[in-house]
């Protein structure tokens, strides 16, 4: 089967031919790509194409696709058996390795999705506080729980939707929604309200209304009124833990949350969830205590191994900054080409995750994000495609770089970005 074909295919059997919307390419147009294999920082579609990846499957791999280690861990985990319905090595062994990365980690527990793990803190934070209400911030994404699915970012950003269909009102009526990085309306929010709010969730780098990384004075805001207040702060860490450091976000600014999500990385690109923090608030989770929450795949075995691989590799002396310096590298080629080409572009960017927003503007938050020209990037988006570059189909998404993409990609990489921009200028 070649792409288009599969695709077609796909389409009479997926709603929008895709398990995820992201994927279905909407925002800009063409046939989304379909898969055969990755490996390192290239992958490669149904009709033989090659591109270097920057979607990395929306964050998992740090380490590239197909990395032997990891690989090697799945196959040696998987030939003793896939799943036990009990607790295992590979679980206790991944819980550890997370735990003492993440100091605020008391106690965790392993969900299959990041999702997941959102819904299961909110209710968990909801029974701690005895309260209701939970504050999120326009453009923050934190999976497609009810109660979370108000101006939740990508997905919502791109297709206008501010609410999903079937959200019950009473619902979201407890979600109250602010803009991000405005520490202003964060504080006289509490201060008229905070006693009513079970929980603040925030992504301590923002990267589901496109990067944007975060006013430390904001960060620390969030953190005071929460306290202050007797509600959680609640820090969505599924893309940036073990993105930034090995750890997470909040080390690096110093905030520390009552309860901490993680995903992504690390599952080591299969499907892992768990939140985690202070040991009295996770004493209230079954079956310690009365909030109920459990899965049948829960803490995986072969899960557990990939994350475990990944998180061995990511502890190697100077991974991080090197990182950092390849992405560094990227984002000022791309720039100083879009200059030269004349395009408006902002970069943001957190160490080895960016976005490239078509703008003249600032990006601060969710409102100036959407400043962006969506037609601008759409035929961005296909210039590099043609150029052999896998981009996020959205501009209000994250590109990723991994440990594959080493000078020698980076630089082939910046040649391609270069041109792509000169096309898209052409055709303007
Ligand atoms: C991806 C993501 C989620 C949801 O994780 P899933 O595994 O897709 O359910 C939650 N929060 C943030 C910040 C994310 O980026």
């Amino acid at each position: 089967m070649n792409s288009e074909e599969g695709y077609k295919k796909a389409c009479g059997i997926f709603p929008g031919g895709v398990s995820s919307p992201v994927r279905a390419y909407k925002a800009v147009g063409g046939h989304p790509v379909v898969i055969r294999k990755g490996s390192g920082a290239y992958v490669t579609d149904l009709d033989g194409r090659e591109y270097i990846d920057f979607v990395l499957s929306f964050g998992p791999l740090i380490l590239g696709h197909a990395d032997p280690d990891v690989l090697a861990a799945i196959t040696d985990t998987a030939s003793r058996g896939l799943s036990f319905g009990a607790l295992s090595e590979p679980e206790i062994l991944l819980g550890e390795a997370v735990t003492r990365a993440i100091p605020g980690l008391e106690r965790i527990r392993f969900v299959n999705s990041g999702t997941e793990a959102a819904m299961s803190a909110l209710r968990l934070a909801r029974a701690f506080t005895g309260r209701t209400r939970i504050v999120k911030f326009a453009g923050g994404y934190h999976g497609h729980s009810d109660a979370l699915l108000v101006k939740a970012g990508s997905g919502g950003a791109t297709f206008g939707i501010p609410t999903s269909a079937g959200v019950p009102d009473a619902v979201v009526h407890d979600t109250i929604v602010l803009p991000y990085n405005d520490t202003e309306a964060l504080r006289d929010l509490f201060r008229r309200e905070g006693k009513t709010v079970a929980a603040l969730i925030l992504e301590p780098v923002a990267g589901n209304m496109g990067v944007v990384p975060p006013d430390e004075e904001f960060l620390m805001a969030a953190r005071d009124v929460t306290q202050e207040n007797g509600a959680l702060l609640i820090a969505d860490e599924v893309i940036t833990g073990f993105r930034l450091t090995y750890g997470a976000a909040q080390v690096l600014f110093g905030m520390e949350p009552d309860l901490t999500l993680l995903g992504k990385i690390i599952g080591g690109g299969m499907p892992v969830g768990a939140y985690g923090g202070r040991e009295d608030i996770m004493r209230m989770i079954a079956p310690e205590g009365p909030v109920y929450q459990a899965g049948t795949l829960s803490g995986n075995p072969v899960a557990m191994a990939a994350g475990l691989a990944t998180l061995v590799k990511l502890r190697t002396p100077a991974l991080y900054s090197l990182l950092e310096e390849k992405a560094r590298i990227l984002a000022e080629e791309i720039s100083r080409a879009a200059q030269q080409v004349g395009l408006p572009l902002q970069i943001n960017r957190m160490g080895s995750m960016m976005t490239l927003f078509f703008s003249d503007r600032k990006v601060t938050d969710l409102a100036s994000a959407e400043h962006s020209d969506v037609r601008l990037f759409s035929l961005f988006h296909q210039e590099a495609r043609n150029e052999g570059l896998l981009l996020p189909p959205s501009q209000f998404e994250a590109l990723f770089l991994s440990t594959c993409h080493d000078d020698r990609v980076v630089s082939e990489a910046a040649a391609r970005f270069r041109r792509a921009l000169e096309k898209t200028r052409a055709k303007a």
